[in-house]
């Protein structure tokens, strides 16, 4: 990954409370005895079918040597195995081993710069680093990643695995695969080969394209080079972020600390969550729309966590380094507090529960879509207030990528949060009008789903969609993963 250390000026133009520490996120894998019978979930605690995952065993390798001494035991064994982080923050079962004998083998110890080189503008990390991580060590060597989700509070592995992506058309584009010039991977091998591999892929090598998204299985485009847009489809409003470059001379210790991202009060989030499932139970849809009203404008007003000095909010434009503005997450890295705060949706306090369809429409049919779902809130004006409870539809570009499980064509990304309901059975309001939307991106439209949100009807007949998936398949090292999101 590569690039100059950038000062940027941004002029971007959600809800809760600050606290000096936070519970930092439990851990995803939790077993009877020290690392045998365990269960995996997400970060959510919670699964799309809201089924327990589990798994025999969990390793954690600290070396390349431990991962195929690992890899090694497990295939002689016969064993399925799935990589876990310590996070696990993607939506759908990837993780899960399918089967209770599985192993998992968790990059929570693979977080270690294994080099810098400054003059090339390249790092090597292990995958178990996190992206925050990433861009504070990268920082400090004078360089930074062009583009980044907006939460770092992922790991570089989950990253690349699931396609990971800001907002951009510029260059390479928003997609963190599409900055990696190399990979080592550790494989399942014959007996011929001790049972395991290691697979050395540079960019000249093709299969570098198979390896960079692995599924863990091994209107007008904006002349600004970042751009995203949140759109208030019931409040028929958009705020359009723009971020410029300017000269390193330009100072500025501008940071960008999303509010959403950040600890908060549990008995904050808890009454929020209470609020809306009174508003969801009772069908109080109009009192969602003032809700919806209220949480935008005081997000516009505190600058969606934007400080102009790290501290302050003074005004637009805010100016700072690019590790200090790209991503943010908080709530990941404060210190333990006993649950007094936490993310926001940490399943361990009564506090966010959602879900979140996410996918990507080609640039030369978005119109339509757009159009399609503007259509839908006419006929029912209050149907989406919901989902501007959490900041709108999230919209970012993506470039085509030559990843064959990337981005087929430059696309705009929708990222749409709403409401879950703890009770599988109870539907949330205005169901019909976001499961239509679904159908139309991912069916209609041909939208390519985020492999790391969604639930399995996203994925339904996806690889379809996917030019070189035969080339994926090559190179693919075990089925498990694809029968568990119900892809065969
Ligand atoms: C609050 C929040 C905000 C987000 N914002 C964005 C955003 O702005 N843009 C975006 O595109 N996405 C976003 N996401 C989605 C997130 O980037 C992905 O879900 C990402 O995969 C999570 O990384 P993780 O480290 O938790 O990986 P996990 O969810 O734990 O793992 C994901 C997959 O990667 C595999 N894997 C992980 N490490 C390895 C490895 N070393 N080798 C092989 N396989 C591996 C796992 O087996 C699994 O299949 C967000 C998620 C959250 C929770």
């Amino acid at each position: 990954m590569s690039s100059t250390r950038k000062l940027l000026r941004s002029n971007f133009l959600l809800i809760l409370f600050i606290a000096a520490s936070c519970s930092p996120p439990d851990d995803p894998v939790k077993c009877s005895t020290k690392d045998s019978d365990c269960t995996i979930t997400n970060c959510y605690g919670m699964f799309p079918d809201r089924s327990t995952c589990r798994a025999g065993n969990v390793a954690y390798p600290g070396t390349e040597e431990e991962i195929v001494s690992i890899v090694s035991a497990a295939t002689k064994a016969g064993k399925k195995m799935k990589v876990v982080t310590s996070f696990a923050h993607s939506i759908p079962k990837l993780a899960c081993p399918d089967g209770v004998d599985g192993l998992l083998i968790s990059t929570k110890y693979l977080n270690h710069v294994v080099n810098v080189d400054a003059a090339a503008m390249t790092m090597t990390v292990e995958s178990g680093m996190a992206l925050s991580q990433l861009i504070e060590e990268a920082a400090k060597a004078g360089l930074a990643l062009p583009y980044a989700p907006y939460w770092s509070g992922a790991t570089i592995g989950g990253i690349l695995s699931t396609g990971s992506h800001g907002s951009s058309l510029w260059g390479k584009g928003s997609a963190v695969h599409d900055y990696v010039i190399g990979m080592r991977i550790v494989s399942p091998g014959g007996p011929d080969e001790g049972y395991a591999k290691i697979r050395i892929l540079n960019e000249s090598h093709e299969d570098l394209n198979a390896a960079k998204v692995s599924l863990g299985v091994l209107g007008v485009i904006s002349q600004h080079e970042f751009a995203d847009m949140s759109w208030y489809p019931s409040q028929r409003q958009v705020v359009y972020r723009v971020d410029d470059r300017v000269s390193p001379d330009v100072s500025g210790e501008g940071l960008y600390d999303f509010t959403g991202f950040r600890d908060t009060l549990s008995l904050v989030a808890e009454s929020i969550r209470t609020t809306e499932e009174t508003q969801e139970s009772n069908g109080l849809d109009e009192l969602k729309c003032v809700s919806a009203g209220v949480t935008t404008t005081i997000l516009g007003a505190i600058a969606y966590g934007l400080t102009n000095n790290g501290i302050i909010f003074t005004g637009y434009p805010v100016i700072g380094y690019q590790n200090r503005l790209q991503s943010s997450s908080s709530c990941v890295n404060s210190p333990e507090d006993g649950l007094i705060t936490a993310c926001p949706w940490d399943p361990r306090i009564k506090g966010e529960f959602f879900h979140q369809t996410t996918f990507k429409i080609s640039l030369s049919v978005v119109q339509s879509f757009i159009e399609d779902v503007q259509s839908l809130v006419a006929l029912e004006p209050k149907s989406l207030c919901g989902l501007e409870l959490y900041n709108g539809i999230l919209m970012r570009y993506v470039k085509a990528s030559s990843a064959y499980l990337g981005s087929q064509e430059d696309a705009l990304d929708f990222d749409i949060t709403y409401y879950r309901s703890k009770d599988p059975l109870t539907p949330r309001l205005y169901e019909d009008i976001l499961e239509e939307i679904e159908q139309m991106a991912v069916f209609k439209y041909g939208g390519l789903p985020h492999w790391g949100k969604n639930r399995n009807i996203a994925f339904d007949g996806v690889f379809k969609k996917y030019r070189n998936v035969t080339e994926f398949l090559k190179f693919r090292v075990g089925k498990g993963m694809l029968a568990a999101r119900g892809i065969k």
